[in-house]
């Protein structure tokens, strides 16, 4: 028996093909999918040693059975103040499981749900919006083969999103590399121009000066480098803005793509988990929120300003340093447990399919939502199955290598603004994946990380002595080095 799903790490979105044989399965690249061609990175070969239970598995509700929890949720949903709920959701849930919260939202009236998203993508919605009209990106995977020049800025992508860059290396293009420090990308690009912290804004300025870009097919490839940097907005509008100077837009090989970190990232944009009151930092830097309900991710290791709640309630399916935390751990499903669908980096809709069943007690997130909205009274809530959701949400699915775009330019501030503060790069490794929550279960992925498990990397320009005090030690859950204290 054989059949397909998606690969649950980053926004490539490679197709997997998953054989079974009694009950050993085996995992191979899809060599149908147009998205990798039957490549996987190692991440996505080794997915199949993170699966099953281990002893950090959440197997069941950590209150009592899901009866007597839901309830529970339910009168503390009851006992706050509309305003002070939040739902904080991730790229990795389905489409399926963010549309189910977003109803789910705005059917009770809670204003704050936002995803992780905020942190890497929000600053491209905001400059997509103000070049294009939308949030669209114009661009695909298929333009990689016909760009002339492939320009890489601020994403490591040879260790972030490895299938997208074997494919840049399969092309015939020049490419080249900016970055902060000399990324593995950057020693496999044809040209590393290496800028201080906070000067990209000149050199994206002077795009349209460069042999290399002007007179050129170019492809302009970013991802968090930019995004979450100061003036990130104004930083995707000046590349915008340069492909627009220089004609390089609207044709094939040209154009502005990013790069997308979680799997469905794009499709939580789709959807909209975007806030209509407090943003997802706003949840953790202000006392507004009382109740916080966590979906799939681990802000305790991930929000600088991470604090207690009321009431924290979390969903994952495996332990964190977030569910530790919580006064309600929910089971959910990890990827090979549950189906529905994701949206990649380039736009395409893509399946993801259970090949488990539900270990012990968990269950899919849009499951655990629609039971707690049922509890609160509200209608619309009762689907027997995912493919029920996915029919009401009527996705046009049609898929097109290249969307046309509006080619205004857009004002942008002041450029090359320096903040006088310290600086710290964050950065994935191509053998671990963000928290290391399912990578860190992989004994192949470990062995290939051990050499840098202790390495804290900062950058040249941050003052060295802010962390002269701090011991660098192993997170006990994901095993991510991290500064104690
Ligand atoms: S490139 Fe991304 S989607 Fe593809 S196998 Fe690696 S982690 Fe998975």
């Amino acid at each position: 028996m054989s059949f397909k799903t998606t690969c649950p790490y980053c926004g490539v979105g490679c197709g997997i093909q998953i054989s079974r044989s009694g009950s050993a399965l085996k995992l191979t690249g899809d060599k149908d999918s147009p998205v990798n061609r039957g490549m996987l990175c190692i991440k996505g070969q080794t997915l199949l040693e993170t699966i099953g239970t281990d002893s950090q598995r959440l197997l069941r509700p950590s209150i009592g059975s899901w009866d007597v929890t839901v309830k529970n949720i339910a009168n503390k949903f009851k006992a706050t103040e509309k305003d002070r709920i939040a739902l904080y959701v991730s790229g990795q849930m389905l489409m399926e499981d963010l549309y189910i919260a977003k109803k789910f939202a705005d059917s009770y009236g809670i204003k704050n749900l936002e995803s992780n998203s905020r942190l890497c993508m929000y600053s491209t919605v905001a400059a997509n919006n103000r070049a294009y009209g939308a949030d669209i990106v114009p661009v695909s995977y298929d333009d990689i083969y016909l760009a002339e020049t492939i320009f890489i800025i601020g994403s490591n992508t040879a260790d972030c999103h490895p299938i997208v860059f074997n494919h840049i290396k399969k092309s015939k293009a020049f490419v080249v590399c900016v970055d902060v420090y000399e990324t593995t990308t950057a020693k496999k690009s044809d040209l590393f121009i290496q800028v201080e912290q906070g000067r990209d804004m000149a050199l994206i300025n002077d795009l349209p000066n460069q042999e290399w870009f002007k007179n050129k097919k170019v492809l302009s490839i970013y991802s968090q480098g930019l995004t979450q940097s100061t003036d990130a907005t104004d930083k995707v509008n000046a590349l915008i803005n340069a492909h627009i100077l220089t004609q390089n837009i609207n044709k094939p090989g040209c154009g502005v793509l990013s790069l997308t970190g979680q799997c469905n990232a794009m499709g939580g944009r789709e959807i909209g988990t975007k806030t209509k009151d407090l943003t997802a930092t706003e949840f953790f830097s202000t006392s507004q929120i009382k109740t916080l309900w966590v979906m799939s991710t681990n802000p305790a290791h991930s929000m600088i300003n991470y604090r207690k709640f009321d009431t924290l309630i979390v969903s994952d399916f495996t332990q964190t340093l977030t569910t530790k935390d919580a006064d309600i751990v929910l089971p959910a499903c990890p990827w090979s447990e549950k189906s529905g669908h994701i949206k990649n980096s380039e736009r395409r809709y893509l399946e993801q399919n259970a090949f488990l069943p539900p270990a012990g007690e968990s269950k899919p997130d849009w499951q655990i939502i629609c039971l707690v909205a049922k509890a609160l009274g509200l209608p619309g809530f009762d689907f027997d199955n995912v493919e029920q959701i996915w029919q009401e949400m009527a996705i046009d699915q049609t898929w097109s290598a290249r969307i046309k775009v509006p080619e205004v330019l857009v004002e942008i501030g002041p450029i090359d603004r320096i903040y006088k503060h310290n600086v710290v790069n964050n950065a994935r490794l191509l053998t671990q994946w963000h928290g290391m929550t399912r990578t860190g279960k992989s004994k192949t992925l470990n062995k290939m990380t051990k050499k840098n498990s202790k390495m804290v990397s900062i950058h040249h320009t941050t003052n060295a002595d802010l962390f002269k005090d701090k011991e660098v030690e192993l997170d006990k859950y994901s095993k991510q080095p991290c500064f104690k204290g």
